[in-house]
Formats: structure tokens, C-alpha cells, sequence
């Protein structure tokens, strides 16, 4: 098989020959049709995460081994299967769950094996969708499309899954306004999912004038570019004068997370997602005043993407695809992502 692979941070990916894994037992072999391309792999591309004041995470010291073939939102058919597979049949159309856990930690117990303690996650921690084929380790990570466009369900699996964690998150004290900052990949499906679950008028924050100009044909009520200084206080007068009750921020860097802090209301909720890093310095006496939530969203579980494949079955949310790569172009695909070129989200058919 063929898959293009990270060998240590910022090198270009090189396309390899690799055997083709025969499944055995519980695994199934899946040919992958598309994968999309997300921002972390490009976090992973970049080797790790900026931690600010000049501090770096390393993804090896959180057990990536290069080289890896990167990729967590796959979408293929099933190809081949070990002999205790139960429920699919060759050329079955899925969408592949990727947040693989131990099995055996306390979040794994409850079905919540993206937030494992020591995840194996397809395209971070072993070899994942930048391929032609890619092995499942069980048949219990794969969704059955059913009429679901394979394209579009790619970002089930990632960008559309972590929205939905989000929004349900910044759902949870029933927004009158809510601020969804970065309307890039995660950001718009954040825009869908918000209109279609909660009551919130939205308010869409980017630096991207098209990317805002998406968001609001997926439905944010409000826009607002951030290059203008006088964003926080144009949000707050938005929201009656008193400010958001919650804020989802998918950039997650110091300007984005002190915006998100400044907008705020009394009895506010702040949901960290992007990874985009960095450090600021909290005024901690706020938080008790204001009797703020802050919290942290990674991926989803299992459930979450099957109800999010019902959500894109009934039209509910509609994933946009605005760009399309070769195998050979993964390079690009990361380039022209890091350019900040595409708008919405962008696959590799290998
Ligand atoms: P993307 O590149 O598609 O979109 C990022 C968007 O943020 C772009 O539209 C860009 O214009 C905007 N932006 C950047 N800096 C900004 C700023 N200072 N102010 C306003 N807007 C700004 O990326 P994506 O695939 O949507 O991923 C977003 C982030 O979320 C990445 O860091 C990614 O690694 C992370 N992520 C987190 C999880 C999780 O589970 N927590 C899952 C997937 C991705
Ligand atoms: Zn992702």
C-alpha cells in the first residue's frame, strides 16, 4: 500500500511502499476513498505545541513515533476482515472512529476513549488515513454510512465530532448569545451544530473575511473580523451591553482566549478547543466574581459520531468540502492549510 508519512517535524512528507497489513481476528482492513485534513495534523507535522514563553510540547514526548501516517478522518470501504468480524461485509461503506483508548482506564470504562490516559489514536499514535489502505484494530470503531456522503463524513469523525462536544458543552446554561471564535475547519461545523441544537443567537468570530462570510450562510446571526480593535466591546454592546454567556474558542491562542475572557458575562461559560497554544495571565479574583466556568473539549466518543452521522443523514448539518488532493499532493494539503487557503475543510482521496 501506499501512504504518505511524517518522518520528524517540518520535514515533507514522503510517499512510501509499505505491505499491506492482512487483518486478523476483530481488525478489519479498510480502503480508505477520502481523509480529512485537519489542523492537527499539522500541530503534529510541526512536531508538538507551543506551550508560550518559548516552551514547546513535543509530540514524541507525548508517544508519537515518526515516522507516522497521519490522519483521523477516515472514510473507505471495508476491504478485508479477521475472522471474528460480526455485522460487515466487503465493500461496506464506513466512517472510521479514530480517538482509540486502553480499554481500561476510568474514561474508557464509560465509553469515553478519546479522553483515555494513554490514547492510541489512528493517525497520532499509530498509522492512520494518509494511505491507500488503513487497518482498524476492531470492527467497533466503524459506522455505517447509509447514504451519508462519503466525503462530507470525514469531518464526522474529527472537526464535526469535537464542534459537536463543544457546542453540547457551551449548551449546558442555555445561551442567549453564543461566540464561536474561528470559523476555519471545526469552527464553521461548530456554526451547523449551534444553529441545528441550540437556541443561541451566534456570534462568529475570525481574522478571514470568506471564512466569515461562510459562516454566515451556515447560520451565525453575527460576524465580526478580530483585525478590527474594537471587536470585544462591538460583541458586548451585540449581547445587550452585558456580554456572551458563552464562548467557544477553535483557535485557542492569547488573542482569541482573552477576547473569549473579555466578552464573557457574569455566570459565563468558556470552552477551550483549538490547540494553536500560547500563555496568558488570568485575573483570578474575576473568575469567582463573575462566577465563570472555564473548561477544555477534545474530540468525542463513539455515541456522539453516531448521532452526528444521523444529524448529516437528515440534511441537519451539511460538512463542507472545498478542496480536494491526491495522495502524492499531501504536502500541499498541509501547505495550503497553514496559508489558511482553505475554507472549510479540505480530503486526500489516496
Ligand atoms: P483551521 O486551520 O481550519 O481553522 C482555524 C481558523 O482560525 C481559521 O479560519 C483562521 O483564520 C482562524 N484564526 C487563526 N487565528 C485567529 C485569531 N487570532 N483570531 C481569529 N481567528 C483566527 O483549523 P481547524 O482544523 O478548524 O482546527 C482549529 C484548531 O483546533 C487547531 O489548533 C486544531 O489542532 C484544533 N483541534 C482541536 C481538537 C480538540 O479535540 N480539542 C480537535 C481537532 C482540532
Ligand atoms: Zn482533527
Amino acid at each position: 500500500m501506499k501512504s504518505a508519512r511524517i518522518t520528524g517535524p517540518n520535514e515533507p512528507l514522503k510517499v512510501v511502499e509499505l505491505e499491506t497489513p492482512h487483518p486478523k481476528d476483530n481488525q478489519v482492513l479498510i480502503k480508505v476513498k477520502a481523509v480529512g485534513v485537519c489542523h492537527s495534523d499539522l500541530h503534529l507535522w510541526e512536531g508538538g505545541y507551543d506551550l508560550g514563553d518559548g516552551q514547546f510540547m513535543k509530540v514524541t514526548d507525548r508517544g508519537v513515533k515518526f515516522p507516522v501516517t497521519p490522519g483521523h478522518e477516515i472514510v473507505g470501504t471495508v476491504e478485508e476482515f479477521g475472522n471474528d468480524v460480526k455485522g460487515f461485509s466487503k465493500g461496506d461503506s464506513v466512517l472510521v472512529y479514530p480517538w482509540i483508548g486502553c480499554g481500561e482506564c476510568p474514561a474508557c470504562k464509560v465509553n469515553n476513549e478519546n479522553l483515555c490516559d494513554t490514547p492510541k489514536s489512528l493517525g497520532v499514535f499509530q498509522d492512520g488515513g494518509y494511505s491507500d489502505y488503513s487497518l482498524v484494530p476492531h470492527f467497533k470503531y466503524l459506522a455505517k454510512l447509509n447514504g451519508v456522503d462519503p466525503e462530507s463524513a470525514t469531518s464526522l469523525a474529527c472537526s464535526g465530532l469535537t464542534a459537536y462536544t463543544a457546542i453540547k458543552k457551551s449548551n449546558q446554561n442555555s445561551p442567549e448569545f453564543l461566540v464561536i471564535i474561528g470559523a476555519g475547519g471545526l469552527g464553521l461545523m461548530g456554526v451547523q451544530i449551534a444553529k441545528a441544537i441550540t437556541k443561541a443567537k451566534i456570534i462568529c468570530v475570525d481574522l478571514d473575511d470568506r471564512k466569515l462570510e461562510t459562516a454566515k450562510e451556515m447560520g451565525a446571526d453575527f460576524v465580526m473580523n478580530s483585525k478590527d480593535t474594537e471587536t470585544s466591546n462591538k460583541i458586548i454592546s451585540v449581547c445587550n451591553g452585558k456580554g456572551a454567556d458563552s464562548v467557544v474558542d477553535f483557535v485557542n491562542a492569547p488573542p482569541t482566549a482573552k477576547m473569549g475572557l473579555t466578552v464573557l458575562r457574569k455566570r459565563g461559560n468558556l470552552v477551550l478547543v483549538g490547540l494553536f497554544g500560547g500563555s496568558i495571565d488570568l485575573s483570578l479574583v474575576t473568575i469567582p466574581l463573575k462566577s465563570i466556568i472555564i473548561q477544555g473539549a477534545y474530540t468525542g466518543n463513539y455515541s456522539d459520531m453516531l448521532e452526528l452521522l444521523e444529524l448529516a443523514r437528515k440534511g441537519t448539518i451539511n460538512p463542507m468540502i472545498s478542496k480536494r488532493y491526491s495522495l502524492e499532493s499531501a504536502n500541499s494539503a498541509l501547505e495550503d492549510l497553514k496559508a489558511r487557503k482553505i475554507v472549510g475543510r479540505a480530503v486526500i482521496n489516496p
